[in-house]
């Protein structure tokens, strides 16, 4: 249904052309992927008065306490990178909002999600369960250490910047599994991909990117 301007209701045009001009165009080629950035409503995750609009530019967006849901193509990246068929157990760290989960759930079988600011950790659960997500899992935490009792994951994706690439999640990451992560100073980044194939890692370096911080031991002071 239309309303005002020519916006839809349900925001799928938006979603439709958000996919067609931010996504596929730069080299996002997973149909699969393609499909769930199509579907997830991206506007439920955050609220806000201009949330429908907003939630669909090509720009991360705030989500409060400081933190943001990033930008469309930038989800896009980071999950293809991990080359998901739907059999796979993913690590999320840093929720946020939830909506990289959800796009984690459309594509993989399990999804271990973990945030460390309590409001956000807990909106996300709620948003995600209206959803009908039953399979992703938010904890409370600090992401830097993992979620060990889940591992090996077959895909870890870190949404926020580290100055280094966090031990404990390559010790969690299974044979033949990749871990997407930014790394780099506190303003710019690189996605940093690491695979691993039984006791060796691969490193590959990406795309240049600006996440917000990877708090805690092994990432950044929250006052830095
Ligand atoms: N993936 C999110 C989404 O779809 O909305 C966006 C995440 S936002 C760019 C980064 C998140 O990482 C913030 O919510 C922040 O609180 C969280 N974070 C930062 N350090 C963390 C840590 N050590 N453990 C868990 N979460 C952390």
């Amino acid at each position: 249904m239309l309303k005002e301007g020519g916006v839809t209701e349900d925001f799928a045009a938006e979603r439709e052309r958000m996919v067609a001009q931010q996504i596929a165009p730069r080299g996002i080629t997973d149909q699969r992927l393609l499909a769930a950035m199509r579907k997830v409503p991206r506007h439920v995750f955050f609220c806000g008065p201009k949330a429908g609009i907003e939630a669909y530019g090509d720009h991360p967006v705030p989500i409060g306490e400081g933190q943001t849901i990033s930008q469309p193509y930038m989800v896009a990246l980071m999950t293809q990178y991990l080359r998901l068929t739907g059999s796979e157990r993913v690590l999320e760290v840093g929720t946020g909002s939830g909506y990289q989960a959800a796009i984690l759930a459309e594509l993989a079988a399990e999804v271990y999600s973990v945030e460390r600011i309590a409001k956000l950790a807990e909106r996300a659960t709620e948003t995600l369960d209206r959803q009908g997500y039953r399979n992703v899992h938010v904890k409370l935490g600090d992401g830097i250490l993992g979620w060990p009792e889940h591992a090996p994951y077959d895909g870890i994706i870190v949404t926020a910047g580290a100055p280094r690439v966090p031990a404990a999640l390559t010790e969690q990451l299974g044979d033949g599994g990749a871990l997407v992560v930014p790394v780099g100073p506190r303003h710019t980044q690189m996605l940093t991909i690491i695979t691993r194939e039984r006791d060796k890692l691969h490193r590959e370096s990406g795309t240049a990117c600006v996440f917000v911080k990877l708090i805690g031991d092994g990432g950044w002071e929250a006052e830095e």
